[in-house]
């Protein structure tokens, strides 16, 4: 466990390092530093305005960065907990504005990775950590493509293996009356939270300065020019004599045999699309195609994520 000991002094000392969860990788700092968390941001190239998730190791820590934090909360946090489940709280004074990009609500969640959560029982400090990836690009779920990203610029990428959930968390926080209103749908589907909670109202951003970049109209991007669409031969056929990369659910297009063909999950699984998207929207992008056609999901369950995603992935819908 010798990287485990690196990573606590390289964080004591305020160092930013590389950590794996079950959603994506991210770029961990000092939460109660001011000085970890402006590294974090300027390495991503995050717009100061775009708050980071604290990671905790405990629900016991939960009292030590939040106030008021409603009853339903707590149901949330111990139902999903340790998971991909953001909850947004009133913040104490102790949790540093950077980290929030001056709000005073605090994004909080337990990540469920092994590796991760031995390293947080170590600490006496949580972790600000968001996605490992430059701002806008695609996430990190497998520690090479952190690696491709910040080589020479992180001092250690912890390597947990391929993350098992792929995409980010889903981001809960609730309004003034304590419902609860969905930030970002995530890796947790909408349906799981409403069967705790019930109805969730969808946060609508309309006019307002984006307070999550998972709401930014673009993010998550390849560097090739990408499309979604829900009629995948049309949008093809747009592309005659170039080379066109696809993303797709469960089948190939047999009779496209030229074209560069993913497929997330043959067997139509939600879970194992979501976590193969990041992976095969890297290995497509590394082709230097001329573009890339996203298939649009259902819109049930996870598909629901995975569009989302795709929507802001995609460079012009078809
Ligand atoms: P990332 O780790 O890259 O997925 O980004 C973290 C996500 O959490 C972003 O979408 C943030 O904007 C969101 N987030 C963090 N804190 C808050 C907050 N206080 N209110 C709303 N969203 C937040
Ligand atoms: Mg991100």
């Amino acid at each position: 466990m010798q990287n485990l000991e690196e990573a606590i002094q390289l964080l004591k000392n305020d160092n930013i390092i590389a950590i794996p969860t079950e959603t994506v990788y991210g770029l961990a700092g000092n939460a109660f530093s001011d000085n970890a968390v402006k590294k974090i941001f300027r390495l991503k190239n995050r717009p100061w305005n775009n708050p980071l998730i604290v990671h905790i190791g405990s629900l016991n820590e939960l009292d030590s960065l939040a106030k008021d934090i409603p009853e339903v909360a707590y149901h949330l946090a111990s139902t999903f907990w340790p998971g991909p489940l953001t909850i947004i709280l009133k913040k104490k004074d102790k949790v540093a504005k950077t980290v929030t990009a001056g709000l005073d609500t605090v994004a909080v969640r337990i990540p469920d990775h092994p590796l991760t959560l031995k390293l947080l029982e170590r600490l006496d400090f949580p972790l600000a950590a968001p996605s490992a990836n430059p701002f806008g690009s695609i996430s990190s779920s497998r520690a090479e493509h952190v690696e491709n990203y910040f080589k020479d610029q992180l001092d250690l990428i912890l390597d947990g293996g391929e993350c098992t959930k792929g995409i980010e968390s889903t981001i809960i926080g609730f309004d003034q009356n304590e419902e609860p209103v969905l930030y970002r749908h995530g890796s947790i589907s909408l349906e799981q939270v409403e069967e705790i909670v019930g109805e969730v109202k969808i946060f609508n951003q309309s006019g307002k300065r984006p307070i999550a970049p998972g709401m930014l109209p673009k993010h998550y991007s390849p560097e090739t020019i990408s499309f979604l669409t829900d009629d995948v031969l049309k949008t093809v056929n747009l592309f005659k004599g170039k080379k066109v990369g696809l993303l797709l659910f469960k089948e190939k297009r047999p009779n496209l045999p030229l074209i560069h063909q993913e497929v997330l999950s043959k067997s139509g699984n939600y879970s194992e699309a979501a976590k193969n998207l990041y992976v095969a929207m890297h290995r497509l992008d590394q082709k230097k195609l001329d573009a890339i056609i996203f298939e649009k999901f259902p819109e049930e369950d996870l598909g629901k994520a995975i569009n989302d995603k795709l929507r802001r992935a995609a460079h012009a819908a078809q």
